[in-house]
């Protein structure tokens, strides 16, 4: 292997031993995440994990609250910084959204910018995730909000 060429003996174990499990874990992670999005109820009546964190059923890491939208951080943080900005009333996902959601839209992004202003001066993404090629694990609208690393173009 040319590696092993390059570098010496110890050396590559040592590189294979720290390189070898972040990747693993990352194709473990992209698989599952893809697994979970093909597997995704799509059942609008159904209550989802956003729902039970709303009513505080359920834990989750709460940053900021009003009578419209709840944002919290993502439990599986893809970035140093992930947080989640939902609508409290239930919209599905994107392809959802109706002429009068126009207000909670605005709404929900304006949220996410002052959030991400505050905790973000370097720049930030926000992504929704839309249907199974879209990736969407819960039917729950949501904007994702990334950053506090160089973000890669284009996404997976
Ligand atoms: P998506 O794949 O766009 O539907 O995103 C759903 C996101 O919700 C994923 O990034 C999950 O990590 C996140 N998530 C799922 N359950 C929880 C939870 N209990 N608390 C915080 N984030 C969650």
């Amino acid at each position: 292997m040319i590696l092993r060429k390059i570098l010496t003996h110890s050396q590559f174990f040592f590189y294979r031993k720290q390189l070898i499990p972040p990747v693993v874990n990352f194709i473990r992670y992209k698989s599952s995440e893809v697994e979970k999005a093909q597997t995704a109820s799509k059942d609008k009546q159904k209550t989802t994990v956003f729902d039970k964190i709303i009513s505080k059923e359920i834990p989750a890491d709460i940053i900021y609250e009003d009578d419209k939208c709840l944002a919290f951080n993502d439990v599986n943080p893809q970035a140093p910084v992930h947080f989640l900005v939902i609508p409290k009333q239930r919209i599905p996902m994107l392809d959802a959204i109706k002429e009068d959601d126009r207000d909670i839209m605005a709404e929900l992004i304006v949220r996410a910018q002052k959030l991400a202003k505050e905790r973000l001066p370097n720049g930030y993404r926000l992504v929704i995730n839309n249907g199974k090629q879209g990736c969407q694990s819960v039917y729950h609208l949501h904007i994702h909000i990334l950053g506090g690393r160089q973000l890669g173009w284009p996404p997976g």
